[in-house]
């Protein structure tokens, strides 16, 4: 399957020299939304985890899916403010300003193996935080699994100690 055949490239959005992936005509096509998370859930199998967890909300579109099909626990991570019991948080930074995430404390156990999921990983800001939410309530990041990874821009350092899995790459 190619699935780049049903993501559309927009330049300069949002801002000027941006080209945004837009998932959304991949997941209006059922058989391919489908076909696309099948896979992706293959590679999570096989880590055999306790919890998938992912940062809203594009994570979801992929970590909820994934969850449901290998009858897994989903941990949703979320931007500060929007969860409702006692939570840890995490500030990072973002292209232009700051951003902050937050995870229920009781959302994950000690031990717990846990496998990170998100549409999209460019700088891997937003991955790099989930991860230190996950690794403060002491979860074990198992892989960190994304629909499409932006291998020319640089994650750098950030993710060298994880095992990365992307269904496409864009060079
Ligand atoms: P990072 O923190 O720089 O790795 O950016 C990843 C986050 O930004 C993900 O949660 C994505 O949903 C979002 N993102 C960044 N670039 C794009 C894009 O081109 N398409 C869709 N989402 C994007």
């Amino acid at each position: 399957m190619d699935y780049k055949e049903h993501i559309e490239i927009i330049n300069d959005y949002p801002v000027k020299g941006v080209q945004f992936k837009d998932i959304t005509p991949l997941m209006q096509n059922g058989e391919v939304y489908q076909q696309a998370i099948d896979e992706m859930a293959e590679y999570v199998k096989l880590k055999h985890v306790d919890v998938i967890a992912a940062p809203e909300a594009r994570g979801f579109v992929v970590g909820c899916p994934i969850a449901y099909t290998l009858n897994k626990s989903f941990v949703p991570v979320r931007k500060s403010g929007k969860l409702p019991r006692m939570v840890v948080e995490t500030n990072y930074g973002l292209e232009y300003g700051k951003a902050s995430l937050a995870i229920h404390k009781d959302a994950i156990n000690p031990g717990d193996r846990v496998l990170i999921t998100d549409d999209l990983l460019a700088t891997g800001g937003t991955i790099e935080a989930t991860i230190q939410l996950v690794e403060e309530l002491g979860g074990e990041v198992v892989g960190c699994a994304f629909l499409i990874e932006l291998a020319y821009l640089d994650h750098g350092e950030k993710l060298k100690n994880y095992d990365v899995y992307s269904l496409m790459t864009y060079d």
